[in-house]
């Protein structure tokens, strides 16, 4: 019979796995990365310091370099 709290623990660790996703640009995988929502294109932090001048006019969005989709900073 199967434990519900194994079942629980496997997909927590699925979903967390899914969401590691490494850097596009630098290969490496921070806690956190900015994500496009259309593609899936991935910038850690220091990637998007880097590039920001080249990625956003406003500091309020981004603009994907893979697809031209427009992200926003603050609801990620
Ligand atoms: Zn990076
Ligand atoms: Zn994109």
């Amino acid at each position: 019979m199967p434990d519900p709290r194994e079942r629980k623990s496997a997909y927590r660790e699925k979903r967390r796995r899914a969401r590691e996703r490494p850097c596009d640009c630098c290969g490496a995988t921070p806690p956190f990365c900015w994500q496009c929502r259309k593609c899936g294109f991935t910038i850690c932090t220091d990637c998007m310091n880097e590039n920001v001048w080249g990625m956003s006019c406003n500091g309020i969005t981004w603009e994907c370099p893979d697809c031209g989709g427009q992200n926003g900073f603050g609801n990620q």
